[in-house]
């Protein structure tokens, strides 16, 4: 919804800028057994960001698709919220970046582009490694909202800023999540509490979300 509403209303301060491809992207095909496909021009795709951490295991492409399986979970739901948002393309640096030491190094030195020519990027800030998945996803619970019963009134406590969480996260220890972060005009942060959106024109979240009027 926020999403939507960003797209519609915001179309100065948030519009995309589409462009070419840096040379040799490629992307994952969501709606196609996870394939990996080289990007054609204004092929809109999501961005992830996220805390790949030391178990993780990279060994899951077989003949130029993912196996979901083999995935960390945090992969998984990306995959999941990327299609939920209406899109069928993501981009996930572990997956994506060609092996070919050449290609790699001149993608690995665009990187500004590939955030900024992102519809939006998905930032794991919670856990401490790819397998903890996005909190608000299917696979993870969040972090229940504290309550207290006074006769017949249940008291909700206001959940604190989720940009509180964001900087102690592990995610934000990271020295590449600040510009990854900076770069995407349109942010959606997964915290252990609530999921809180961030683009050029507004914020939200989900505790106090706004009224957004069609
Ligand atoms: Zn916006």
């Amino acid at each position: 919804m926020w999403l939507n509403f960003c797209r519609k209303h915001h179309t100065q301060l948030c519009s995309i800028s589409a462009g070419d491809p840096v040379q040799g992207f490629q992307l994952i095909d969501c709606n196609s057994d996870n394939r990996i496909i080289t990007a054609t021009r204004n092929m809109e795709y999501i961005a992830l960001s996220y805390v790949w951490g030391p178990n993780a295991s990279v060994d899951a492409v077989k003949n130029g698709t993912l196996i979901r399986n083999r995935l960390p979970q945090t992969v998984r739901d990306a995959i999941d919220v990327t299609k939920r948002l209406g899109y069928r393309y993501l981009w996930v640096d572990r997956h994506c970046i060609p092996t070919d030491s050449q290609t790699k190094h001149s993608q690995i030195s665009q990187m500004d582009i590939i955030y900024k020519q992102a519809q939006a990027t998905l930032l794991g800030a919670s856990g401490d490694g790819a397998d903890f998945g996005l909190p608000g996803a299917e696979s993870r619970q969040r972090d229940e909202q504290p309550t207290a019963a006074l006769g017949r009134h249940t008291l909700f406590s206001t959940l604190q800023h989720p940009k509180v969480k964001i900087w102690k996260s592990t995610w934000d220890s990271r020295g590449w999540a600040y510009q990854e972060a900076m770069l995407s005009t349109r942010r959606i942060f997964f915290t252990e509490e609530q999921v809180y959106w961030e683009c050029r024109s507004m914020q939200c979240t989900e505790a106090h979300p706004p009224t957004l009027a069609d």
